[in-house]
């Protein structure tokens, strides 16, 4: 393997036998590597994801890299950091790219601190300026985009979810190569006692999303969301207020902190059209808004507008798509 590869940065598995988001920063890398004439690597921490290898072949993926260690078996940021600081150190690459989770979150920045290079996070593309990577970010709730020329050496980049849609080409499937790193005396300083359990289908893979806002008025008025939701085939979403209140579970709440989506169809009843939460469904195909407000944000993104009184629409829209 090159000594300057641009690698990917995965663990776990968690969707079609890959970690979410890989597929959007395998291709990323794919052009920053590229613009960059060198080759693209996947490092993956921990257990080797059942579709890595395919993936790999079909992203350009030169060298497929695995760590297996008994401290990665259900990676912890200690372990993580420290794996990744040992593999940069020896393999010298490019630049470093992450999806942005909650787990990356806590761990791209420290790598950074530990090589001493700089780290973006919140990014949305990744570019070259002569011999600079410039790195597109977006910042203040979602509303505003930053670019970085990053001048370090190796710049660890983190990547939102969505930030492009993955286009993958052929390619032979990539076999693993091994890695061993000496993680003896690293302790996680911090200790999961139960982690947090989600099942069903997700918000970030929905085609159709109907969701709520403090407009409803009362945590009853949401089954009405929830029915148009389950008429039209989708899932149910919720600003964050309403997760605040407890009306509805956090994995619903749509925006900057919560899921950022994509859907083809966003339909945003009550809600207001604050930055925070536009920063999760401003890249619908189509947003259709309901508030009786006719100055209300929503509007600004809305391809379909309706003024109006959403407990009165409501049912007649359930008895609608129920008919359809
Ligand atoms: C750091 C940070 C992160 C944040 N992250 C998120 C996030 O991830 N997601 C998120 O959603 N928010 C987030 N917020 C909060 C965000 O700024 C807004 O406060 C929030 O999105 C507003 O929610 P809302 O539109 O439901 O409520 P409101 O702003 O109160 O809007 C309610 C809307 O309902 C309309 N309405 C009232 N009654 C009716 C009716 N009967 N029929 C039709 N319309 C009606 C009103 O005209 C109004 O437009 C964040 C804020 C901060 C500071």
């Amino acid at each position: 393997m090159s000594q300057n590869a641009v690698i990917v940065c995965t663990w776990g598995e968690d969707q079609d036998g890959l970690p979410v988001g890989a597929e959007e920063v395998l291709h990323i890398g794919r052009g920053l590597a590229a613009d960059l004439g060198t080759d693209l690597a996947w490092l993956v921490l921990g257990a080797l994801p059942s579709a890595a290898p395919e993936t790999a072949g079909r992203y350009g993926v030169a060298n497929l890299l695995q760590v297996e260690d008994a401290k990665l078996e259900s990676p912890q940021p200690d372990a993580l950091v420290a794996a990744l600081a040992a593999v940069a150190g020896e393999r010298s690459p490019r630049a470093l790219l992450f999806h942005q989770t909650q787990a990356s979150r806590a761990v791209a920045p420290r790598v950074a601190g530990r090589l001493g290079d700089a780290v973006v996070m919140n990014g949305v593309s990744a570019d070259l300026s002569g011999e600079c990577i410039v790195v597109t970010a977006s910042a203040y709730g979602g509303d505003t985009r930053v670019v970085y020329e990053v001048s370090g050496r190796c710049p660890v980049i983190a990547f939102i979810a969505n930030a492009v849609v993955p286009e993958p080409g052929d390619g032979a499937a990539v076999a693993a190569e091994a890695l061993s790193v000496d993680l003896t005396g690293v302790e996680e300083r911090v200790k999961i006692v139960e982690p947090a359990r989600f099942e069903g289908p997700r918000l970030d893979d929905a085609e159709i999303i109907v969701s709520g806002g403090r407009g409803l008025g009362s945590s009853d008025n949401y089954k009405l969301i929830e029915q148009l939701a389950a008429a039209l085939g989708g899932l149910p979403g919720a600003s964050r207020p309403l997760v605040d209140d407890g009306w509805v579970d956090s994995s619903q709440q749509v925006g900057l902190t919560g899921r950022i989506t994509r859907p083809n169809l966003y339909v945003a009843i009550g809600i207001s059209g604050a930055s925070q939460h536009m920063a999760g469904c401003s890249a619908a195909k189509t947003l259709v808004a309901i508030n009786r407000d006719a100055e209300a944000a929503i509007f600004q993104y809305a391809k379909y507008g309706i003024v109006g009184d959403a407990l009165e629409l409501l049912p007649e829209l359930i008895r609608a798509a129920g008919a359809r």
